[in-house]
C-alpha cells in the first residue's frame, strides 16, 4: 500500500525509536516509533486524570465535557492532528490497494451489510451521513470480527426531480442525473467508508434497467403483472397526468397552473402484490423492528368476516365485505363509493343532477382527505334500492366520498346502530337506525317526562328499588337489568292518557296506553314514530326514532355500542351468543349462495405505471391482434431515447416522440405500439441488492454463484419512512422471484435496523426555509470526516436521533485530538511511580472497554461505544506520565484503543497504526478485533466488613469501588446482618469505601 511522504521517513523514525528505547529500556517501547520532539507545552494531565476518574461515575457526557476543560489542544505543527491531510491520503491509499473489495471466499463466513442506496439528488445531506456512517462502522466491526463482509453502494437514479430539472433548465435528465452522481461519489468517498466501489450499481444505467425490464417480463409471464383501468390525478387545463407531489393544497390544484385537478381513469400496469398479502404478514425467521412489523401489518390490514351479496331493484348485484355479518339485520342503508360502476344504473332520473354534482366534487379529493376522521361526512341518495339477503328488506342506496373504490369492493352495508361512522351519517341524514346486537353492560334507561306519568310513580320505583333522579318533575330512571320486566309493568300502570314512555338500552320498547310496542324492525320503527308524532307535536320534525331519542342527553350512552354480543331483532338468529355469531351467519350466507366466510386486506395491488419519461420503460408491445406482448428478451433493454423535446406539458416525452413507440409485434410482425408508461422507481430499488452481486454481468441480472454465497442480506439499515412501501415491495419482489425460481428462501433481508432523524439545532425539522440545515461537507472541512463520523455515532441513540449540536461536535473533535496525542506524541515526562495496581487497573479497563464496545456494536448502540472509548482514553492519560508508559501493558492498551476506535475514526486510527507499526504494517482495518477476557475484565473483589453497632457481623466480597448505596443494600440483604438488626432500620450508616460498613440501630 503506498503511503505519502509524511509517514515514510524511516531515518527519523529510527532515531525516535532509539530515544524511546534509551529512555525506557523496555522492549515494548521499540514498537513505539514516535518522534522525540512534539508538544512540550502540554500540561501534566495527572491531576486532571484523577478528577476524571471520579467523574466516570457521572457518565459519558460529564467525562466528555470535562475533557474540554482539562486538556489543552495538541500543539499545531508537524505532529498535530491534521485530518485535511491524512483523510484524503488514506482514502486514496485504500482505494488503490482495494482494501474494501469483497470477493466470494467459501472458506470464510460471509456477511452482507446493506445500507439503503441514496437517491441521485446531487447532494449528500447530514441524514445520509447519519444513516450510513454508523452502518459502515458496524460493517467494519463485523469484518474485524472475522466475517467476509460486503458493503456496497449505488444510486437510485430514476425519478421525477430529474425530469423537473429538465423542464426547468432544458438539461436532459440523463445529464443532470449523471453529474449529480459524480458529485455524490466524491461526497461518499469523503466519508471514509468501506464501500466496495467495484460493486456500484446505478439504476438508470441501461445495463441495470435492462434487468429491471427483464424482471417485469418474468412477472408478466407468471401472471403477476397485469393492466387495468385505474384513476390518476389529471389537470384538465394542462391536459396531463400529475404525480402525487405535483398536486398541491387542500383544494388539490395543479402545481403549474393552479387548476383544480380531477381523477381520470387510465389503463395502467399493476403487480399482484395482494397475492402475497398473507405471506407478507409472516415475519418469522427475520429480525425486524417491532415498529416496522406493526406498520406493515396495519398496511396489509387483514380482517376476517364475510362476503355478502345484495340484490338491487335495478338489477345487478352489490357485493360487500363486512367483518360483522352478525349485524346484517341492522342494515338500514348502503353506501357506494362515488366511482362505483353501479352508481349510474342505480341512480333514478330525479336524483341524477344531484348525484352527478356530488361525484364530480368527490373525484377531486384525495383518498386521504376523503377518509379523514374529522371530515364532515357527506353523501347523497341515488334513488335506488338494494334488497337485504337475510330478510328481503328494501335498503336505500347512497353514495358518499368516505367510501373508497380502492378499498374492499367500494361498497359498504351501513349498520348505524353498531358502527360509529354509520351512526353519525344516519343521524345527519335522518336514516333509520335499528339495534340488532344486545348490550353487554346491561345499561337500561327510561325517561318519564313530567306530567306524562301519574303521581305515585316515584314511590312505586322506590318500593321496587329502581334508582332514579328527579328534576323539575321528570324522572331519569336507570333500570337494573333484573328489574326491567317489573319496570315495564309499573310504567304501564302509571301512564297518563295520551302519553307514552320508552325503555332503551337492553330493551327497545315503547309503552302506550293500549300496550307495549317493540321496536324490532324498520317497519315497527315507522309505526312507533308515527304514533309518537301524533301524540306530541314537538317531535314531528324528527325523521327517525333514534333522532328523537338522541335529543335527550340522558339517553345517549345507552343508544349506541359497537361490541360483539347476543343477536336481537334478527329473526331465527336472535339469541345467538356473540362468540359464534360471525361464523354462524357467514356459513349461513354460504349455504344460501349469498356470500360466505371471507378474508379482506387493506393492501392493494402495486400500481407500477408512471406516465413519465425518466424511468425504466415498461417492456411491453401492444399488437392490435395479439394484445399485450412482451419485448423479446434478446431485444432488452428498451432504451430511453436521447432525442426528446421538453415541453412543459408534464406528459411523458415518450408519448410525444414521433417514432419511439412505433414498432412491430414480436408475434406476427405487424405494426404495433410500445408501452409509453415507465416503471415506478420502487421497482428499481426492489432488487438493487441483487445487482450489487455482479453489476457488470451482461448475461443475467446477477451471478448465481455470488447469490449462493452472499444472499440473503444479513443486515439492512435505513430510514423508518420506508417501512411500508419499499420494505413491502422488496419482500414481495423476493417472494415472487422465489416462486419463479429466480431467488431462494422466504425473505431477502434477515435483519433490519432503522436510524432516527437529526433535527436542526432549533429542534425543528431541517429545512432550507428555516435555515437550520447542517451541511456535512462544511463540517468535514472544519473538523474532518472522522470527527463527523464519531459525533454522529455519539450524539444520540442511533434509532432515535436528536437535535444537532454545534458545541457537541467540538467535544468530539477534542477527543480525537486526545487519541492523537496519546499515540503520536510522547509525554513530557514518564517518571512518576505508576502505583501498585496501575498495570492491573489499565488491563482491566482495557478488557472492560473491549467488552462494552463489542456488546454495543452487536446491539447497534453506537453512542455508548464512543463514550466507552472516551473513558478508556481518559484512563490511558491517567497513566501516561508514569512508569507504566511504554510498558507492555501500556502498548497493548494503546493498540486496543486504536483498533476499537478504527470503525469509528477510520483515517485517524489508520494513520496512528502505521506510525506505530511502521510503513510496511498491514492496515488497521485488517486487524482482528480484540477478544476480552472475562477474568481480566472482572472488577477486583474486596472484602468489606459489616458491623452492627460497631460489632463485626459479616464479611462481604464486593467489587472494588462499590459505592455506599450499592454496598449497603447488599449488606442489608445478608441473613447474618438482618438477624442483628432485629427488623429495625439503621439510624445511621458509616461507610468507608472498600473497607467497612457500620450500621447503627
Ligand atoms: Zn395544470
Ligand atoms: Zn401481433
Amino acid at each position: 500500500m503506498p503511503t505519502s511522504k509524511k509517514t515514510s521517513k524511516p531515518g527519523k523514525k529510527t532515531a525516535a525509536r532509539k530515544v524511546a528505547v534509551a529512555r525506557k529500556g523496555s522492549p515494548a517501547a521499540k514498537k513505539f516509533p514516535v518522534k522525540a520532539r512534539g508538544s512540550r507545552k502540554e500540561k501534566p494531565v495527572k491531576a486532571a486524570a484523577q478528577k476524571l476518574q471520579t467523574l466516570k461515575a457521572a457518565g459519558p457526557a460529564a467525562v466528555e465535557s470535562r475533557v474540554k476543560a482539562s486538556v489543552p489542544e495538541p500543539k499545531t505543527g508537524e505532529d498535530a492532528y491534521r485530518p485535511e491531510i491524512i483523510e484524503p491520503k488514506w482514502q486514496k491509499a485504500w482505494e488503490a490497494a482495494g482494501l474494501y473489495r469483497s470477493v466470494v471466499d467459501r472458506s470464510r463466513k460471509k456477511y452482507y451489510a446493506l445500507t439503503m442506496l441514496p437517491y441521485s439528488s446531487g447532494d449528500l445531506h447530514i441524514g445520509h451521513w447519519y444513516a450510513m456512517t454508523p452502518s459502515d462502522a458496524r460493517a467494519r466491526f463485523m469484518r474485524m470480527r472475522g466475517w467476509n463482509v460486503m458493503f456496497p453502494i449505488g444510486f437510485d437514479a430514476f425519478g421525477l426531480p430529474a425530469e423537473n430539472a429538465a423542464i426547468k433548465r432544458g438539461i436532459h435528465p440523463k445529464t443532470w442525473t449523471y453529474s449529480n452522481i459524480d458529485h455524490m461519489r466524491g461526497q461518499l468517498r469523503e466519508m471514509g467508508s468501506m464501500w466496495d466501489w467495484s460493486r456500484e450499481a446505478v439504476s438508470c444505467d441501461p445495463e441495470y434497467y435492462r434487468w429491471t425490464q427483464w424482471f417485469f417480463i418474468q412477472l408478466f409471464n407468471h401472471g403477476l403483472a397485469y393492466k387495468k383501468m385505474s384513476p390518476v390525478d389529471w389537470c384538465p387545463n394542462c391536459n396531463t397526468t400529475l404525480a402525487r407531489e405535483q398536486v398541491w393544497g387542500d383544494d388539490r390544484h395543479c402545481e403549474r397552473c393552479e387548476t383544480p385537478v380531477v381523477k381520470k381513469n387510465l389503463e395502467q400496469w399493476f403487480f399482484r402484490l395482494t397475492r402475497y398479502a398473507e405471506e407478507l404478514l409472516d415475519f418469522s425467521g427475520i429480525d425486524w423492528p417491532e415498529r416496522v412489523r406493526t406498520l406493515q401489518t396495519n398496511w396489509i390490514g387483514r380482517s376476517e368476516g364475510a362476503r355478502v351479496v345484495f340484490g338491487t331493484e335495478a338489477g345487478g348485484e352489490l357485493e360487500v365485505f363486512t367483518t360483522r355479518p352478525d349485524t346484517l339485520w341492522g342494515v338500514t342503508f348502503m353506501v357506494l363509493a362515488p366511482e362505483h360502476p353501479l352508481v349510474e344504473t342505480l341512480t333514478t332520473p330525479d336524483r341524477k343532477a344531484e348525484v352527478d354534482a356530488y361525484v364530480k366534487q368527490a373525484l377531486r379529493q384525495s383518498d386521504i382527505q376523503r377518509e379523514s376522521a374529522d371530515k364532515d361526512k357527506t353523501g347523497v341518495f341515488t334513488g335506488g334500492f338494494a334488497v337485504n339477503p337475510v330478510n328481503g328488506v328494501r335498503i336505500p342506496v347512497w353514495i358518499a366520498d368516505y367510501v373508497l373504490i380502492t378499498y374492499g369492493t367500494g361498497a359498504i352495508m351501513a349498520v348505524p346502530a353498531h358502527d360509529q361512522r354509520d351512526f353519525d351519517f344516519a343521524l345527519k341524514y335522518g336514516l333509520p337506525i335499528l339495534p340488532v346486537i344486545d348490550r353487554t353492560d346491561g345499561l337500561t334507561k327510561s325517561f318519564a317526562l313530567a306530567k306524562t306519568m301519574q303521581p305515585g310513580l316515584a314511590d312505586a320505583l322506590r318500593a321496587e328499588q329502581i334508582p332514579f333522579e328527579e328534576r323539575d318533575g321528570s324522572l331519569y330512571i336507570t333500570i337494573p337489568p333484573a328489574k326491567v320486566e317489573r319496570y315495564i309493568g309499573i310504567a304501564m300502570h302509571h301512564l297518563q292518557p295520551g302519553c307514552w314512555n320508552e325503555i332503551v338500552g337492553t330493551r327497545w320498547k315503547f309503552v302506550f296506553e293500549d300496550g307495549v310496542a317493540d321496536w324490532d324492525s324498520i317497519d315497527s320503527e315507522q309505526e312507533i314514530l308515527a304514533r309518537c308524532q301524533e301524540l306530541e307535536p314537538n317531535v314531528r320534525d324528527k325523521r327517525s326514532l333514534m333522532e328523537m331519542l338522541w335529543a335527550l342527553e340522558f339517553y345517549r350512552d345507552a343508544l349506541f355500542h359497537d361490541q360483539n354480543g347476543v343477536m336481537i331483532h334478527s329473526g331465527e338468529f336472535s339469541g345467538t351468543p356473540g362468540s359464534i355469531t360471525v361464523k354462524k351467519v357467514a356459513e349461513w350466507l354460504a349455504r344460501q349462495g349469498k356470500g360466505g366466510p371471507a378474508v379482506s386486506y387493506r393492501l392493494r395491488d402495486w400500481l407500477i405505471s408512471r406516465q413519465r419519461f425518466w424511468g425504466a420503460p415498461i417492456p411491453m408491445i401492444r399488437c392490435p391482434v395479439h394484445g399485450q406482448v412482451p419485448v423479446p428478451e434478446d431485444q432488452l433493454p428498451v432504451l430511453l431515447p436521447d432525442d426528446v423535446a421538453w415541453k412543459p406539458t408534464g406528459e411523458s416525452p415518450l408519448k410525444l416522440h414521433p417514432t419511439w413507440a412505433r414498432t412491430t409485434c414480436p408475434v406476427c410482425g405487424g405494426p404495433a405500439e410500445r408501452e409509453t408508461d415507465t416503471m415506478d422507481t420502487f421497482m428499481c430499488s426492489s432488487w438493487y441488492h441483487l445487482r450489487y452481486l455482479s453489476p457488470k454481468n451482461d448475461r443475467a441480472a446477477f451471478d448465481p454463484a455470488e447469490y449462493d454465497y452472499w444472499l440473503p442480506v444479513d443486515c439492512y439499515t435505513g430510514g423508518i419512512e420506508h417501512a411500508t412501501m419499499h420494505l413491502i415491495y422488496t419482500r414481495f419482489f423476493h417472494k415472487a422471484c422465489r416462486d419463479m425460481g429466480i431467488t431462494r428462501g422466504p425473505e431477502p433481508m434477515l435483519q433490519l435496523r432503522n436510524q432516527g432523524i437529526i433535527l436542526g439545532e432549533d429542534s425543528e425539522k431541517m429545512s432550507k426555509s428555516r435555515g437550520n440545515v447542517i451541511a456535512p461537507d462544511e463540517l468535514v472541512k472544519k473538523y474532518g470526516a472522522d470527527t463527523v463520523r464519531a459525533y454522529l455515532m455519539f450524539f444520540a441513540r442511533w434509532d432515535q436521533g436528536a437535535p444537532w449540536s454545534s458545541t457537541g461536535i467540538e467535544g468530539t473533535r477534542r477527543w480525537l485530538n486526545r487519541v492523537w496525542g496519546l499515540a503520536a506524541q510522547p509525554p513530557k515526562a514518564a517518571s512518576a511511580p505508576a502505583g501498585e495496581h496501575a498495570a492491573r487497573d489499565l488491563v482491566r479497563c482495557m478488557h472492560q472497554t473491549i467488552r462494552r464496545v463489542t456488546r454495543d456494536f452487536e446491539h447497534f448502540e453506537f453512542n455508548t461505544i464512543v463514550s466507552a472509548l472516551m473513558e478508556f482514553t481518559n484512563t490511558l492519560y491517567k497513566h501516561r506520565e508514569t512508569s507504566l508508559y511504554a510498558s507492555p501493558e501500556w502498548e497493548q492498551a494503546v493498540d486496543a484503543l486504536l483498533i476499537l476506535t478504527a470503525p469509528v475514526a477510520t483515517h485517524l486510527t489508520e494513520e496512528l497504526w502505521r506510525r506505530r507499526k511502521g510503513p510496511a504494517a498491514e492496515s488497521i482495518h485488517l486487524q482482528r478485533w480484540p477478544e476480552f477476557d472475562p477474568a481480566l475484565a472482572a472488577e477486583e473483589q474486596i472484602t468489606v466488613v459489616v458491623q452492627v453497632n460497631g460489632r463485626l457481623r459479616e464479611r462481604l466480597q464486593l467489587p472494588a469501588g462499590t459505592g455506599k448505596d450499592e454496598a449497603c443494600s447488599i449488606a442489608l440483604r445478608s441473613e447474618a446482618v438482618r438477624k442483628w438488626l432485629e427488623g429495625k432500620e439503621p439510624r445511621q450508616v458509616i461507610f468507608v469505601p472498600d473497607k467497612l460498613i457500620n450500621l447503627v440501630i
